[in-house]
């Protein structure tokens, strides 16, 4: 039986792009998303074409119940060998002192809260303690963790930042049970989280400041993440590994 890929957030963007790479690389895929469910179904197609398994779940990373869920969907597929903690929303773009409770909330739920649950739930499945076969966890995470974002989404680098935190202390928590934890730190990728971010304009304003002078292609976060996933890292874990073009 083919490996199973767990990855929140899986209808666009990086998510997408890694859920048709794992595919590419043998591992059934279970996909979760938050209301674009046709783009999610779409995904699970270009899946079954490459002739592996695929479902798409509906399941906000800010509910537990929802995530309860979507483990047990995975599980139905089989056991979990990898978890792309992948979901993640910029709030709205402000200063601090303008930010309101509601998004700040929502920013630490979705980016924070629902990534430790995710952990959680894969480590249950994957720890050889627990009659598990070991695995492997990639958190994606941001350059923004190390740069701040101010006067924009300071909330959201701080929320990355937990999640490099997180991901330091898990992976030395489960390094003994077989179960690898690592981050990637994605720069500017071209997908639709500026534009849903209200700040269409921040693409082409921050681009020239890249050293590569460029924005990246989803795929080419999905190419690390794989990497960080697979054997070939075998000896890889708690390191946070920057995709930013040099930034
Ligand atoms: P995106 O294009 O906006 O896609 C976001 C994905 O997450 C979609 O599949 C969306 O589902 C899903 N999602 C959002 N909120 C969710 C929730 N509460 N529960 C479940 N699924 C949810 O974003 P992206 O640019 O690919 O970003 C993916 C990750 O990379 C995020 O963690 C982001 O912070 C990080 N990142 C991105 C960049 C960048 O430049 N793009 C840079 C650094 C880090 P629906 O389609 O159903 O809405």
């Amino acid at each position: 039986m083919a490996p199973i890929l767990l990855i929140t957030g899986g209808s666009r963007g990086i998510g997408a792009a890694t859920a048709r790479l794992g595919a590419k690389h043998g591992y059934d895929v279970c996909l979760s998303y938050l209301s674009e469910e046709a783009r999610a179904d779409t995904v699970v197609a270009e899946i079954e074409a490459l002739g592996r398994r695929a479902i798409a779940v509906r399941a906000d990373t800010g509910s537990e119940p929802d995530i309860m869920r979507l483990f047990a969907a995975a599980d139905r597929l089989g056991p979990l060998a990898a978890l792309v903690n992948n979901a993640g929303v910029p709030g709205r773009a402000g200063l601090v002192e303008a930010i309101a409770g509601d998004d700040l909330e929502r920013v630490l739920r979705v980016n924070v809260w629902g990534v430790f649950l995710c952990a959680r739930e894969a480590v249950r499945r994957m720890a050889r303690q627990q009659g598990g076969a070991g695995g492997a966890i990639v958190n994606v995470s941001s350059v923004a963790a190390r740069m701040g974002s101010p006067f924009e989404f300071v909330h959201y680098a701080a929320s990355k930042g937990a999640v490099d935190t997180f991901t330091l202390g898990l992976a030395k928590e489960v390094a003994d049970q077989g179960i690898r934890v690592n981050a990637v730190r994605p720069g500017m990728i071209d997908t639709e989280i500026h534009a849903r971010s209200g700040l269409p304009e921040r693409v082409a304003k921050i681009v020239p400041t890249v050293p590569m002078k460029r924005i990246a292609a989803p795929e080419e976060v999905a190419e690390v993440i794989l990497w960080l996933l697979s054997d070939r890292a075998s000896y890889v874990t708690g390191a946070l590994v920057d995709v930013g073009g040099g930034r």
